[in-house]
């Protein structure tokens, strides 16, 4: 064994479980685009996407979506670890004209539904017109602001999970399927 792999062989890292596969992924955002397409056929709306988190699913989206579809992005955090922090930094990066705009807001995960809610109220207050809301993930438990989400991709359980942009801490984002950590 060489010498530099000995910490390696020792503590392997853990291998976190496949929660969603990425067939299954594909799949479903194909069919999320597809309902999306069908009732925004009157107005164009801008597509506003949260990250670090929503950076695939985003992008898988947008090449499912007619490219007249104005695109739009803002970083928002309020996890460390795995905890929410509760508090929610980065809200003044949603700025500029929103007014009369019908907005898609497009995120990773409902968990608390805090996030969202503040985005929405954001949006709001620079006058939006409508604000609808398209998560790839909704936690079953822990939803405890009501949030109105209008496409969701999968319902999961109360756990932490990780890949197709989803991070632990700026890791593991690029995993291609979406993981139990
Ligand atoms: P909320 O404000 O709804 O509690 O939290 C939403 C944000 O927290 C998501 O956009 C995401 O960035 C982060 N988050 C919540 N649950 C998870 C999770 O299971 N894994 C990861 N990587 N991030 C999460
Ligand atoms: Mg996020």
């Amino acid at each position: 064994m060489e010498i530099g792999n000995w910490k390696q062989a020792i503590q392997p890292e853990p291998v976190p479980r496949v929660l969603i596969t990425e067939t299954a992924i594909r799949r479903r955002v194909r069919q999320l685009a597809r309902d999306i397409k069908r009732s925004c056929s009157r107005r164009t709306p801008v597509v506003l996407g949260l990250m670090n988190g929503a950076l695939f699913f985003l992008a898988d989206l947008l090449r499912e979506l007619p490219p007249v579809f104005e695109v739009r992005c803002a970083a928002i955090a309020s996890y460390k670890g795995t905890k929410s922090t509760g508090k929610i930094t980065g809200l003044e990066n949603i700025a500029g004209d929103f007014k009369g705009r019908d907005v898609l807001i497009v995120d990773d995960i409902l968990d608390t539904g805090r996030t969202l809610a503040a985005v929405r109220a954001r949006l709001l207050r620079l006058g939006a017109k409508r604000v609808d809301v398209c998560v790839l993930l909704v936690k079953k438990k822990t939803r405890r602001r009501a949030v109105r989400v209008r496409w969701a991709g999968f319902e999961i359980d109360d756990e932490f999970v990780v890949g197709y942009g989803l991070d632990y801490d700026g890791l593991h984002r690029g995993l291609k399927d979406i993981r139990i950590l």
